[in-house]
This record gives C-alpha cells, sequence and structure tokens, in this order.
C-alpha cells in the first residue's frame, strides 16, 4: 500500500488536534475555574547599553492570579507537553545544523567572490520582498479600513481583557529601543561563540560559520580537508535527525492545535476583529501568490510542486508559530526535496529565518493602521505611512523567529510615528485577540518568503538543481538493523 504523504499525516493531526481542543472546551467538566499559577506572570526586563552592560532597572510585571478551567488544565498538562518535547527537539538540532551545512556550504563554493554575490543577493531579493510585503499590507488597510466605526465599548472590553498583555509586549519592546543605533551591528559579532550557540544568537552562528568556513578556503585544501569531512558528516547525521524527528510531527501538531484551541476564551472578541483579521489573511495569501508568480517565472518550477514538497514546513510553520523552530524542517525540505545546494540553502535559509520576515512587516504594517484608524486617526497620514514602510521593514529585520515577536516589535513602528504613549496599551490591547492566529498565518508566509529567495538565489548562481531526491529516514535502516 502507498504510503500516506508527511503532509497529509500532519494535516489530519491538525484536524484532530483542533477538533479535539473543541469537544474538550465545551465538556461540562471543562467549565470549572481552578486556580493554577500565580506567579508566571514574573517577568524580568534588564535594559543594556551599546556596549552591553546592564545600565538600569530588573522590572517586574506585576504577578496576578490565574485562573484557568479543568479543561485547559487537563491539555495542558497532558497534551501540550508533547508539542513543547516536539519544538524542543527541532531547537536542539538548529544550531549544528546551520554551523554544519554553512560551513560545508561555504567550503565547497571553492570560490569567495561567489560567496560575496550570493550574500549581496539574498540580502537585496529579503529587502525587496519585504517592502512589497509591507506596501501590499498598507494597500489593503487603507482601502478596506476595517478599524473605522468600532464601537466605544468594543474597545474598552479589550482594554479590560487585554492591557495586562500589551504592557508586558511594551517592556520586552523598551529593551530592544534603549539600545544605541549600531547595537545590532555590534550584536553579530560574538566574543564567546559557546554562549552564541547556548543563546542561541542565530545571526552571531551564522557569522562565526561564514568567518571559519571562508577560512577554511583560504588555507591549503590537504589541511582544509579532515574538518570539511567533519562537518560533512555532522550535516548528514542532523539531516537524518530531522527526518526521525519528523515521524513525531503528527502527534506533535495535534498536541500543539489543541492547545491553541483552549488558549481562545471570549469568541466574542474574535468576532469583533474578524473584519482586521480577515485583511492580514488577505494580505499574506497575496504574498503567497507573489511567491508562487517568482517560482514559476524565475525558477521555472510548478507552485504546485513546490508548494507539495514545502508544505511539511509550512505546516509546521503555523503550528508552532516560529520560523526559528521551523527552521531545520526548511532547510531539509529546501535541499531535499526542492533542490537548492547546500552551499546555497545553509546560508540563506538561516539569514531569512533571522531577518527576513515578510508575513510579520505586512502584518506591522495593517496592524499599526488599524490601531490608528480605531484610536488616533489623526495620525492618519501619507508621511506616517512612508514612516511605517521604514520602520516596520526595520521591525521585522529586528524580530525574533519566535511567537508574538511580531507584536512586541509593532510597538516601536507605533513610537517611531509619533503614537501617543498612554494609548499604546490600548492600541496593543486591540488586537491582542486574534494575535495568536494571525502569528500562525505570518509565520507560514515567513517561512515560504525564506524558501522562495532561497529558490532564486540558487538558480541564479545556477545552483538549482532539476530531480532532487528526498532522503528517508530509513534509508540506511536495513544494514544496521
Ligand atoms: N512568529 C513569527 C515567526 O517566528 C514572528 C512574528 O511575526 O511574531 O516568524
Amino acid at each position: 500500500m502507498k504510503k500516506l504523504a508527511l503532509h497529509w499525516k500532519i494535516i489530519i493531526g491538525m484536524v484532530l488536534g483542533i477538533l479535539f481542543g473543541f469537544i474538550i472546551m465545551s465538556m461540562d467538566w471543562g467549565k470549572e475555574k481552578i486556580v493554577v499559577k500565580t506567579i508566571d506572570a514574573y517577568e524580568k526586563v534588564i535594559h543594556k547599553n551599546v556596549n552591553g552592560q546592564v545600565v538600569s532597572t530588573v522590572e517586574y510585571v506585576p504577578a496576578k492570579e490565574i485562573k484557568i478551567t479543568r479543561a485547559k488544565s487537563f491539555v495542558s498538562r497532558w497534551i501540550e507537553p508533547f508539542g513543547k518535547i516536539f519544538i524542543n527537539l527541532l531547537k536542539l538540532i538548529a544550531v549544528p545544523l546551520i554551523l554544519a551545512s554553512l560551513i560545508k556550504g561555504i567550503s565547497d563554493l571553492k570560490d569567495i567572490s561567489k560567496i560575496r554575490t550570493m550574500g549581496f543577493r539574498t540580502i537585496g531579493i529579503y529587502i525587496g520582498t519585504t517592502v512589497i510585503a509591507i506596501v501590499i499590507g498598507l494597500s489593503i488597510v487603507n482601502i478596506i479600513k476595517p478599524g473605522e466605526g468600532m464601537p466605544k465599548e468594543t474597545i474598552e472590553k479589550m482594554k479590560e481583557a487585554y492591557q495586562g498583555n500589551a504592557d508586558a509586549m511594551i517592556s520586552k519592546a523598551k529593551v530592544t529601543q534603549d539600545a544605541g543605533p549600531l547595537q545590532a551591528l555590534v550584536d553579530i559579532f560574538p566574543s564567546n561563540i559557546f554562549q552564541s550557540f547556548a543563546e542561541p544568537a542565530m545571526l552571531q552562528v551564522i557569522f562565526f560559520a561564514l568567518f571559519f568556513g571562508i577560512c577554511l578556503l583560504l588555507i591549503p585544501e590537504k589541511k582544509a580537508k579532515p574538518l570539511v569531512d567533519f562537518f560533512d558528516s555532522l550535516n548528514e547525521a542532523i539531516m537524518k535527525m530531522v527526518d526521525l524527528i519528523m515521524l513525531f510531527a503528527p502527534y506533535a501538531v495535534f498536541a500543539l492545535m489543541a492547545n491553541v484551541i483552549i488558549a481562545f476564551d471570549d469568541t466574542t472578541i474574535l468576532v469583533k476583529l474578524l473584519g482586521y483579521a480577515a485583511c492580514v489573511v488577505f494580505g499574506l495569501f497575496l504574498m503567497i501568490c507573489f511567491y508562487m508568480l517568482l517560482i514559476k517565472i524565475i525558477t521555472k518550477k510548478s507552485p504546485f510542486w513546490f508548494l507539495k514538497r514545502f508544505s511539511p514546513a509550512q505546516l509546521l510553520a503555523f503550528s508552532t508559530s516560529s520560523s526559528a523552530a521551523t527552521l531545520p524542517v526548511t532547510m531539509e525540505r529546501v535541499e531535499e526535496h526542492l533542490g537548492v545546494d547546500k552551499e546555497v540553502s545553509g546560508f540563506v535559509l538561516p539569514v531569512g529565518a533571522t531577518l527576513n520576515m515578510d508575513g510579520t512587516s505586512l502584518y506591522q504594517g495593517i496592524a499599526a493602521v488599524f490601531i490608528m484608524q480605531v484610536i488616533w486617526p489623526d495620525g492618519l497620514t501619507f508621511t506616517n505611512q512612508l514612516v511605517i514602510v521604514g520602520t516596520a521593514l526595520l521591525a521585522s529585520i529586528g524580530s525574533a523567529a519566535v511567537p508574538s515577536a511580531g507584536m512586541v516589535m509593532l510597538v516601536i513602528v507605533l513610537e517611531a510615528i509619533g503614537f501617543p504613549e498612554e494609548l499604546l496599551p490600548i492600541g496593543l490591547a486591540l488586537i491582542f485577540a486574534v494575535d495568536r492566529p494571525l502569528d500562525m498565518c505570518r509565520t507560514v508566509v515567513n517561512v515560504t518568503g525564506d524558501a522562495t529567495v532561497s529558490m532564486i538565489v540558487a538558480k541564479s548562481l545556477g545552483k538549482l538543481h532539476d530531480d532532487p531526491k528526498p532522503k528517508e529516514w530509513d534509508d540506511n535502516y536495513e544494514n544496521v538493523k
């Protein structure tokens, strides 16, 4: 019998997880409230100066009692941990994978000028697609105007429900704001690579791998060979780990989706934000169409072929809301299923996961204008929208590839246009209720954008293979079982 394709297994896992979430929420015992945590809202915020020294306080977001239903408690105690295990496993292999594939890739290129070309092309295309994403977002929100005419009581209700969460986001954003203008650049250069591995600071790991790979090219081939061989086999072994971890994906997405469903408590608020959410989803959909057009025109591949082969990574991006956690799968799919050479994917994808977030920037554009339409219509000037293009570009570069990062950086976009400080918590509270589902969708666009750009760059360098042969977890199993 023909084996069910992985993406179908994952889709079945997701659908069952969603159904399970709804069923468990509707059960009688699910409605009783119990107190589970009292201190989990503590949050440490450390302000550092340009040199990375801690200059000011540790702030605490006040603790509050959190009440959750028995059903939610069941899911978070007995189901969600399986999702967490899966995400931990993916994170576990991300750093060694970037290291091995980038070092191996660079040493295979055998030509430093090619690395330069690849670097410039990648960054150039990343910036281009991000600007297009923001312009699409701004056009949609200005035409549809989802924020106009929102009733006062809805605004009040959201403020009441989510002001605490909004405050926490604002204090997180402060850490980034307080850093000097060149801090982002300084942060790329590690002083202790083991610390970079441990955090993990992806850009620092990428920098180290690039530097190391280039130096391997600069020493005599005979001397470099043992290390090149070492990283080659490390890369193979880690790719095998991805195959094995993916066997667990359908079960993990069940757990992740069930957990997402039980996190929604007030669906009436969700309905009020439908117009805004629809604008974001429509914009993200247009972005996917744009990528497919690029795939068709530039790489001459069928968009359906692309989607079929890449969809497991998209489904995982959707379930985990994190392009960093999805990175190992993105790399495996792009190299083994889409035919992009390691030299290209090893550089383009980790850089993209960290810097290129088209979905996030599109969302930031729409969210900023939506918030202005609701509570600060005076701010809706053409100049402010131009500023949004610039700051959303920078904010998406600065956003970490983890859940909700885009919303934290939205604070910076809003502050750049002079959004009144006192309205900030209300602004964020307004969009908080739908952030998680939108985060899931924008993360899909973020990883799809990275994969598309890696194919374009590979094509332009003659590094896109026509008929890739995917490896299976058990290719060598017969010989060792
Ligand atoms: N969750 C997104 C990602 O990991 C970032 C964001 O938009 O919040 O790509």
